[in-house]
């Protein structure tokens, strides 16, 4: 086994690099080489392609780090969405569960790295954008409901009204995982905090 995997060099690498994805296993990643490499070579010329032009467009948005092909998305530069309200969200991803929706008409903020997140620039945006509400859309769990605090407490001098959506969404499991009625609903009847 070891001398027939050995001669397949490029094989394995494709594997093991699949295999980085995140929730591929290595299961999933030998049956997805194996149709990379031997069943659809015109699919893996594509994925190529794409995966190629992704990493020359797609970047973060540098007012909401949510995903963007350009510096600022179009949700931040869309004057119709600045309605005083902003969703906290905690990956760029949720963005694309809550437009599926597309209930929500203000703009969006991502948590990520919060040790980092850079609360004076956000405050500017509060100011600039007249924001009255936050909105955490953030599923339940203790750590979520820590970094809630966290956000709030270092928001404190702002005039605004903190809520969280409501019931409804199932602890510990992330936004992407919800159906979306839950999450509609979850929206409209948010909690003060
Ligand atoms: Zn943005």
């Amino acid at each position: 086994m070891k001398t027939y995997r050995n001669n397949l060099n490029h094989f394995f690498s494709l594997v093991e690099a699949l295999e980085k994805l995140p929730s591929i296993g290595k299961k999933s990643a030998q049956r997805m080489a194996y149709t990379l490499s031997i069943e659809n070579k015109n699919l893996a010329l594509q994925i190529s392609h794409c995966i190629e032009n992704a990493i020359d467009h797609v970047s973060k948005c540098s007012i909401c780090g949510g995903v963007s092909e350009s510096e600022i998305c179009e949700i931040c530069l869309d004057e119709n969405r600045h309605n005083g309200q902003i969703c906290m969200v905690l990956h760029p991803r949720d963005i694309f569960t809550i437009e599926e929706i597309g209930d929500f008409k203000g703009i969006y903020q991502v948590i990520s790295e919060l040790e980092m997140f850079d609360f004076i620039t956000l405050k500017k945006q509060i100011q600039k954008f007249q924001i009255k509400e936050i909105i955490f859309a953030f599923s339940p769990t203790l750590a979520n409901d820590s970094i809630m605090l966290f956000i709030e407490h270092n928001l404190q001098d702002c005039d605004l009204i903190f809520t969280k959506i409501a019931q409804g969404v199932p602890t510990g499991i992330g936004l992407e995982n919800i159906d979306q009625l839950s999450l509609a609903r979850a929206f409209s009847s948010r909690i003060k905090l």
